[in-house]
């Protein structure tokens, strides 16, 4: 049996979380209304979950001392978000189970590794090609054609670390432009619309999928996601399956986002994944409100060595993203029929910054009328 295969917590148990931003309080809250506790590990002192929890530990991810103490404290650790440092999760690793377990991290924290492990499974992306100097993105251009999508092996999110080519750019000024040594070019997808899968798996393999979500970004960041997707069944069942497959195949246990493209072709639409999420994601905050069993409270029971539940969802639910300033809207919210407001409670509503997010059950959005 292996350390993972043993966590089993029961009610009063702790978890521990690194990364204090909406995701790790959303999952605090979820937490709570099981009966467990969550401890937060953050560098930022503003951070919205520490508003949730009892203890937290504002300490940076290099410090070593206070890792092993808040380790200590708790029963499992998990994260809210992929880039945690390798060295970090060593550490606490060796001390209590970290889960999804840190070989997954490996895999999808560079973008190189991600997609040949998806192609291994035999599932479709973007043709890719691996470019590591300008000569490289060159040659990568001759094979792959234009236009396409350079971007950072690692440390990409929200459209950053990552440019479009297009005929007649200078492809030596782009690279110079994006600054790194490692990075990938993709066929750009002339996509129909863009889904994501958000699927849980537990210790003993069980996975739950959530119907698929349809997502449409602005400026690179996700503001509105629709659940079901206005695809035909079948895909849905394919996108579903497809997040299985990886939820699978990575020995995963929590809850994950498949991040996919929708692609028109003469026989018909099909789907290529795009991005892998290892952890509670944006596009599954409809979950909340809009299912019998949120995102957050899958993961939670998945790390604790509990049974998944089989999410409802209570009709067709549409997801808005409150956006910088557009939080400053919220009394407005709170009036529209059937509208459900939720504020991170961040200090500045910087431009980009995700505020908070409203949700509607129901055909349409009253709030656009
Ligand atoms: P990513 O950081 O990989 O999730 O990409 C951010 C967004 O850029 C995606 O949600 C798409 O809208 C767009 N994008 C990324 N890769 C491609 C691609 N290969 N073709 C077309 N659009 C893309």
């Amino acid at each position: 049996m292996t350390e993972t295969n043993r966590v089993k917590l029961k009610p009063g148990d702790t978890i521990g979380i690194l990364g204090g931003g909406q995701l790790g309080r959303m999952l605090a809250m979820a937490a709570a209304r099981l009966g467990l506790r969550c401890q937060i590990f953050s560098p930022d002192p503003e951070s919205p979950a520490f508003d949730v929890v009892l203890n937290a530990t504002c300490a940076e991810y290099a410090d070593v001392e206070a890792l092993e103490l808040f380790a200590n404290d708790v029963d499992v650790i998990t994260y809210e978000f992929e880039n945690v440092p390798a060295s970090a999760v060593l550490v606490l690793s060796a001390r209590r189970p970290v889960l999804p377990d840190r070989k997954i991290l490996e895999t999808t924290q560079d973008r190189l590794a991600e997609k040949d492990f998806v192609t291994r499974l035999g599932i479709g992306t973007a043709d890719y090609a691996d470019v590591s100097t300008a000569a490289g993105l060159r040659e990568a251009i001759a094979r792959i054609g234009l236009p396409s999508v350079i971007k950072t092996r690692r440390f990409g999110y929200d459209g950053k670390g990552q440019a479009i080519i297009r005929e007649g750019d200078d492809p030596d000024r782009i690279w110079d432009d994006l600054g790194t040594k490692s990075a990938i070019l993709e066929a750009f997808i002339p996509f129909e619309r863009e889904i994501s899968v958000i699927a849980a798996r537990s210790v003993d393999g069980h996975v739950e999928c959530y119907d698929v979500t349809e997502n449409e970004h602005r400026d690179h960041i996700l503001k509105v996601s629709r659940a079901p997707a206005a695809i035909p069944d079948a895909l849905a069942e394919e996108a579903r399956h497809i997040a299985g497959t990886i939820a699978g195949a990575l020995g995963y246990v929590g809850v994950l986002a498949v991040e996919m493209f929708v692609l028109a072709e003469a026989g018909g639409p099909k789907v290529l994944v795009n991005e892998i999420a290892p952890r509670v994601h944006n596009s599954g905050h409809w979950t909340l409100d809009g299912a019998s069993i949120s995102q957050f409270e899958q993961h939670i029971r998945a790390i604790a060595g509990w049974p998944l539940g089989k999410p409802v969802r209570h009709g067709p639910v549409t997801m808005t993203n409150l956006i910088g300033d557009e939080i400053n809207d919220y009394r407005r919210w709170l009036t529209v029929p059937g509208a459900t407001v939720h504020i991170y409670g961040k200090g500045t509503p910087r431009p980009g910054r995700k505020m908070g997010h409203v949700t509607e059950i129901g055909l349409h959005s009253k709030a656009a009328e």
